[in-house]
């Protein structure tokens, strides 16, 4: 159960901050649990949508098709939602939603189908003031743009800032498409900056899609040498030239199809390899008390949202292991949501120039306050990252009188 694993979380960071039982209910609390059951030809799939807190602004956070999605795995993402986007400074409270489907199993037509009814179940609970859906797991661009679609037909009148990551002509922004992995590594260059670390480090990833694929590219062109990859059917291990194996993944292949000479590995192994550098950016729980002993990496970048559980972080810290947290390392999807979502709202279009180093700067920014509490405190970054947010969805929570 992850959303019992964020307890422990909140517990710990509340241990430090001193917090009152009630202020704790209040971080623990949902404010919108909404779920439904699509149909589909016959079939039917469970789908919710749910607001965390929204103290600070509408809901926002991705939608997720993956045919594991549950209520609790969706409400432990909307905490999450809640906590970065109160971290990095946006106007947005947390919110997630998920569809109970297998999309690799369905036509491009169905998960239209599917997509649009998402939208006539939960639309009411919809909009760029209330809650505000993007890709996640398994949704893209196109299935933003139905989305979207839908909402203004039921609505009859046009309204972008209600959903971001769409395609560039329904009012998407194109730092969008690799904001996540470029986000996560200028927090990773300015940490191993600060560690004094050269760049040629040796690197594992874990997940080639959006997120691991990206960062992947960008870490390979400046040089880090990057030795294993995987993604949900197996790994590789060896000398890897990371852009043609990003061509295979591209025409529909897997990481598996790379032919070079390389051994192949699991999901498990990759995580335990000897590297200097892990990247994590498949899914939730991948390292947990059993195996966070085998963690030989002197460095984890969570671009996955939750693939440590607690039990982990106790066992990683203890072995001098630093992870740059999720709700950090993976901010910049949401960032460059916002601007996409503030550009909607006004119709005032700004340079990818200007927004690039808006961008960089309050990445930087961020991890240099997360950074300079950490030594402060004498904390690990991702208690730091806590410490911060919960502070100010307090704030938001005092300021309305609700606390
Ligand atoms: P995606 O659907 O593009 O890719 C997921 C990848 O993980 C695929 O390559 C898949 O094959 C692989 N995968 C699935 N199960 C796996 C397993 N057990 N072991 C190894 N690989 C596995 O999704 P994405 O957008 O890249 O998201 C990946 C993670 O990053 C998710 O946790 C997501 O919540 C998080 N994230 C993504 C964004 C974003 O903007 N894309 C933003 C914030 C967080």
């Amino acid at each position: 159960m992850i959303f019992e694993s964020i307890k422990k979380r909140i517990k710990k960071a509340s241990e430090i901050m001193n917090l009152s039982d009630r202020e704790i209910s209040v971080l623990l609390e949902h404010r919108q649990i909404n779920n439904s059951i699509l149909n589909l030809t016959g079939r039917e799939y469970p789908a919710w949508r749910i607001i965390h807190n929204n103290s600070l602004g509408p809901g926002k956070g991705g939608i997720r098709f993956h045919k594991d999605v549950d209520e609790d795995e969706v409400k432990a993402l909307s905490f999450w939602m809640s906590i970065k986007n109160s971290l990095v400074g946006l106007p947005y409270g947390g919110a997630k939603g998920g569809i109970r489907i297998n999309p690799k199993e369905l036509s491009e037509n169905e998960i239209e189908k599917i997509s649009r009814e998402y939208i006539r179940k939960f639309h009411e609970n919809l909009g760029e003031n209330k809650d505000i859906p993007a890709p996640d797991v398994y949704t893209n661009e196109r299935i933003m743009a139905w989305m979207l679609d839908e909402y203004e037909k039921i609505n009859n009148k046009k309204e972008p800032a209600m959903i971001t990551g769409k395609p560039l002509s329904l009012g998407g922004i194109s730092l969008r498409k690799d904001a996540t992995s470029r986000g996560g590594f200028i927090i990773l260059k300015n940490f191993l900056e600060k560690m004094n670390k050269s760049k040629k480090l040796k690197t594992a990833i874990q997940g080639f899609g959006n997120a691991g694929m990206n960062i992947a590219k960008m870490m390979y062109d400046e040089g880090f040498d990057i030795v294993a990859v995987s993604d949900s059917k197996g790994g590789i291990y060896g000398k890897l030239d990371i852009e043609e194996i990003i061509r295979k993944k591209q025409q529909g292949g897997k990481v598996e199809d790379y032919e070079k000479k390389v051994n192949k590995i699991t999901n498990q192994e990759i995580l335990e390899l000897d590297v200097d550098i892990l990247i994590l950016a498949a899914l939730e729980n991948q390292i947990t008390k059993d195996n966070a002993e085998k963690i030989k990496a002197r460095y984890i970048v969570e671009l996955a949202n939750g693939p440590i559980n607690p039990e982990a972080d106790e066992i990683l810290i203890k072995n001098n292991i630093t992870v740059l947290p999720d709700i950090l390392a993976n901010s910049g999807g949401v960032v460059v949501s916002y601007f996409e979502w503030s550009q909607n709202k006004t119709g005032n279009i700004l340079e990818e120039d200007f927004l690039k180093s808006k961008f960089e700067k309050i990445m930087i920014g961020n991890f240099n306050k997360v950074y300079e509490l950490s030594k402060e405190k004498k904390l690990d970054l991702r208690n730091s990252c806590y410490i911060i947010a919960i502070k100010r969805i307090l704030e938001a929570e005092k300021a309305r009188g609700s606390l």
